[in-house]
């Protein structure tokens, strides 16, 4: 029997439910455990020094940090059980996923490649329902609370079957669907496919979209009801004083406050050294203050909007 799914206002963190108001600031766009893969390619970036990375959350709550998001599905060094551990440890709530990165950080011939649309979504729906794969049989499973997956450059290099079972896996237990662009390339197209798949357009968020910072195609997809995840505040490639800042306060003079989610992707041991989680509380949210946005604003950009998306379901089998 298919499992059916109510609407309570709550995230499926890796401790468990938690009411979506309780998350307080929240990165949308965390990296917390990267593991080696075995067979994975050569040189993708790792994080995985467990006392670092404990520092680090700890740091972040300190600084103001509520909950985050780490954006590492099963695979390519995910880890459910290290999540949950790092959680209890520090007292950061942590919501990992499901779904799949872009192939290059998989051992080649990795089965969801080669998965029906069908399989791949029975995978996805069982980590948000079972447990993440890793965790499932041990004393405390682990529930995926949302999905990511990952469109390449060109989205045609991604095989029809996981466009559909992404999108199927969200319409059917509601779970939110992260999805990484390459520096936003082909977001409309993007987004058109998954809604006519079956997504629903006030459970996507398209990240990394800030590395085109055109404000009519944020203005349109804002429009259209999808959340745009914005990371490039400490990125000197992408020059966030002359574009994510100014967009940012564009789009919210706009009244598109609502449609947008602040996240800082510290994908990789390097980044966690000279960045830091902390610093979306302790360096963004002053600076937002500085800038003049309301408090109610600086909730919703810092929080509030990735919660929404994230608080859907309550997994109830029938
Ligand atoms: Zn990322």
């Amino acid at each position: 029997m298919q499992p059916t799914f109510q609407r309570l206002g709550l995230v499926t963190t890796v401790g468990g439910p938690l009411a979506s108001a309780a998350l307080g600031v929240t990165d949308a766009h965390q990296h917390v455990w990267i593991a080696p893969v075995a067979g994975g390619p050569a040189g993708a970036p790792l994080l995985c020094d467990r006392d670092a990375i404990a520092a680090g959350l700890t740091a972040y709550r300190a600084a103001g940090g509520g909950g985050l998001l780490d954006c590492q599905p099963g695979g390519c060094g995910r880890d459910g059980r290290v999540l949950a551990e790092l959680s209890r440890l520090t007292g950061v709530p942590i919501v990992a996923c499901t779904g799949y990165h872009l192939a290059r950080y998989y051992p080649p011939n990795f089965w969801l490649w080669g998965a029906t649309a069908e399989a791949a979504r029975d995978a996805f729906v069982a980590e948000i329902v079972d447990g993440l794969a890793e965790t499932r049989d041990t004393d405390q499973p682990v529930r995926a609370g949302f999905i990511k997956i990952a469109i390449p450059a060109d989205p045609a290099e991604l095989p029809a079957a996981l466009w559909e079972a992404a999108a199927a896996a969200s319409r059917d237990t509601g779970a939110a669907l992260l999805v990484h662009t390459e520096a936003g390339a082909a977001a409309e197209q993007v987004v058109t496919r998954l809604l006519g798949h079956g997504a629903v357009a006030d459970r996507l968020v398209i990240c990394h979209i800030d590395k085109r910072p055109d404000f009519g195609l944020h203005r349109e997809l804002a429009q259209a009801g999808v959340l745009l995840e914005y990371d490039t505040f400490f990125r000197p490639k992408y020059d966030p004083e002359r574009n994510v800042w100014p967009l940012l306060q564009r789009m919210a003079a706009a009244g598109l406050a609502g449609q947008i989610a602040i996240g800082t992707d510290l994908a990789g041991t390097a980044f966690w050294q000279e960045i830091g989680p902390a610093a979306l509380p302790g360096t963004i949210v002053p600076r937002l203050r500085t800038l003049g946005f309301e408090s109610s604003t600086i909730q919703r950009l810092t929080g509030g909007n990735i919660a929404g998306r994230l608080a859907t379901v309550s997994q109830t089998k029938t």
